[in-house]
C-alpha cells in the first residue's frame, strides 16, 4: 500500500491502561496489546504502553510521560464508569485544558443504555441512576464523543486550541466495549484525519519449530553478510512454547526485500518453518486432517487432556476430533488403550514402545483414523538418571505411513513441560501427516 498523501509520515502512539485491578495483576491487560496491534495495522508505531492505577496525579503523570515520547495519539483504557474512582475523562479533560461540560446527545445516549439496565434490575433506585448517568454524559469542551457501547461514552480529545500535543482517544475498560468503540472511533474526526496521514507498514509473522534462537540469530547474520539489507526492516524474534516467532515490519516499498528474506528462511529451515499466516500448529493439523477427511484420537498421559482441549478450542472440532483417553495411570494405559503389561514392565511408561502402543490403541478406543500419544515425566518427582524430569515421548499413527515417534527433553517446571508437550505433540502429528 503506497500512501498518496504528501503529508504521510510515520505516526507514533502510546497506550495508557488504567485500573488498579490491572496494576495488581488481578486482571490481565488485554487492551494495551489490542490497541497496539490496531495501531500497527493502521501504520502507527507504538512507543509504549503505560499501566497506571486510578489516581489523578499518576494518570496526569502518565499522560505527561506519553506526551514526552512525542506521540501523535494516546489511547486510554478504563475508568469511564459511574463511580468516584472512575476518573479518566476528568483527568484527560484537565490535561487537555478542556473543561467537562454536559453533552446533550450523550445524555440521551447514556440514558437509553441505562434504561436497558433498568429492565434487568427493576428495583434499582432511579434517582441514583440519573446522577451517575449525568456524570457519564459529560464531555471535554470541543471533544468528539464516542457513543457508549456499555453505558459509558468515550471521547476523542484534541489538545487545547492552538496547542501542540497528541490526540487522546478515551476508551472504556471492558475489552468487549473497548474494541467496538475503537472500531467506531477510527471513522470519526479528528482520528480519521490523523490516521489518513499514517504511512502503513507491512507486518508478517513466521513460525518455526525445532531450532534454538541462537541458530536463527546466526542465520540472520549470515543473510546480512550475504548482502540482504535486513537493517531496512524491523525484525523481532520471540521464543514461545518451544517455537520461534519472527515478526517483521517493513515499509511497503521493501516488499521485494522481505520476499528475499522469507525465501532465505525457507531455504535454510525447510519444514521447520510451518506457518507464514499467523496460524498455529493446531490450525495447521486441523487443516491437514480436514483436507484428508480424517479424524484424530488422543492418548494422553502427562498432558492430561491438554492436547484434546487445544484441538477442541476451535469451533467445528467435531468434524475431526473423535475424542481422547487420559491414560495417566498405567492400569488405564492397559485397560483403555490395550498397552500390554509386559511392555510397560520392560520399557517403562515413558518409552517409544508405549507411546506407539498408546497411539495405536486409541484408534480402537475412540474409533479414529489417526492417533496421537504423549507420555512423559512432567515432574517434579519421578525422574531417573535415564529418564530425567522433562523426558517426553510422542507418537503419531496416521494411515499409510509407519508410526512416527519422537523423544524430547523439555527443561523447566511441570507447567512448562506440559505446555510444551502440547506443542511438540502437534508437531509430531504434523510431521506424520506431511509424510502421507
Ligand atoms: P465500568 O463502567 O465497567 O466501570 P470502566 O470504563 O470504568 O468500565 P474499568 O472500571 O477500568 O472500566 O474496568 C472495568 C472492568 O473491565 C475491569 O474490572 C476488568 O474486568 C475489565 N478491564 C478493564 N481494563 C482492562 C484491561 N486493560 N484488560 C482487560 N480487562 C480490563
Ligand atoms: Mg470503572
Amino acid at each position: 500500500m503506497e500512501s498518496t498523501d504528501p503529508a504521510a509520515r510515520r505516526l507514533r502512539g502510546a497506550v495508557i491502561v488504567t485500573g488498579s485491578e490491572v496494576l495488581a495483576g488481578r486482571v490481565i491487560d488485554k487492551n494495551g496489546p489490542y490497541v497496539s496491534q490496531q495501531f500497527a495495522d493502521r501504520g502507527i508505531e507504538t512507543a509504549g504502553i503505560i499501566q497506571v492505577g486510578d489516581r489523578r496525579e499518576d494518570m496526569l503523570a502518565a499522560l505527561g510521560q506519553a506526551s514526552s515520547w512525542g506521540v501523535d495519539v494516546i489511547a486510554t483504557s478504563g475508568g469511564l464508569g459511574p463511580t468516584a474512582d472512575d476518573l479518566t475523562l476528568e483527568v484527560v479533560a484537565e490535561y487537555a485544558g478542556r473543561p467537562l461540560e454536559l453533552h446533550e446527545g450523550m445524555r440521551e445516549a447514556v440514558w437509553a443504555k441505562v434504561e436497558k439496565v433498568r429492565e434487568r434490575f427493576p428495583d434499582i433506585d432511579v434517582e441514583s441512576l440519573r446522577r451517575t448517568s449525568l456524570k457519564q454524559s459529560m464531555q471535554p469542551a470541543g471533544a468528539t464523543p464516542l457513543p457508549p457501547v456499555g453505558t459509558a461514552p468515550g471521547s476523542l480529545v484534541p489538545p487545547s486550541e492552538g496547542a501542540e500535543g497528541p490526540l487522546v482517544v478515551v476508551l472504556p475498560g471492558p475489552p468487549r466495549e473497548l474494541q467496538p468503540m475503537w472500531e467506531d472511533a477510527v471513522a470519526r474526526e479528528p482520528l480519521a484525519g490523523l490516521l489518513a496521514q499514517a504511512i502503513p507498514f507491512e507486518e508478517r509473522m513466521l513460525r518455526l519449530v525445532g531450532l534454538p534462537e541462537s541458530d536463527l540469530a546466526a542465520a540472520l547474520s549470515e543473510f546480512e553478510a550475504g548482502g540482504l539489507e535486513l537493517d531496512r526492516m524491523e525484525i523481532t524474534t520471540c521464543m514461545r512454547s518451544g517455537e520461534i516467532e519472527i515478526v517483521t515490519r517493513y515499509d511497503a516499498e521493501d516488499e521485494a526485500l522481505y520476499g528475499r528474506f522469507d525465501a532465505a528462511i525457507r531455504d535454510r529451515y525447510g519444514s521447520r518453518l510451518y506457518s507464514d499466516d499467523g496460524s498455529h500448529v493446531e490450525d495447521v493439523v486441523r487443516r491437514m486432517l480436514l483436507e484428508r477427511g480424517w479424524t484424530i484420537g488422543l492418548a494422553e498421559s502427562c498432558t492430561g487432556g491438554l492436547v484434546a482441549a487445544k484441538l477442541i478450542d476451535a469451533p467445528g472440532a467435531s468434524s475431526f476430533v473423535r475424542g481422547g483417553v487420559v491414560a495417566y495411570d498405567n492400569a488405564v494405559k492397559q485397560s483403555a488403550l490395550g498397552v500390554p503389561a509386559e511392555m510397560l514392565d520392560t520399557y517403562g511408561a515413558v518409552s517409544q514402545e508405549v507411546a506407539e502402543a498408546m497411539a495405536q490403541g486409541v484408534l480402537a478406543a475412540v474409533g479414529s483414523d489417526c492417533g496421537l500419544a504423549i507420555t512423559g515425566v512432567a515432574g517434579p518427582d519421578g525422574g531417573t538418571e535415564e529418564k530425567p524430569v522433562g523426558t517426553v515421548w510422542f507418537a503419531a499413527v496416521v494411515p499409510g505411513v509407519p508410526p512416527r515417534a519422537r523423544k524430547v527433553w523439555i527443561p523447566g517446571d511441570r507447567a512448562s513441560v506440559r505446555d510444551r508437550s502440547v506443542t511438540y505433540a502437534l508437531h509430531v502429528l504434523r510431521g506424520a501427516l506431511e509424510e502421507v
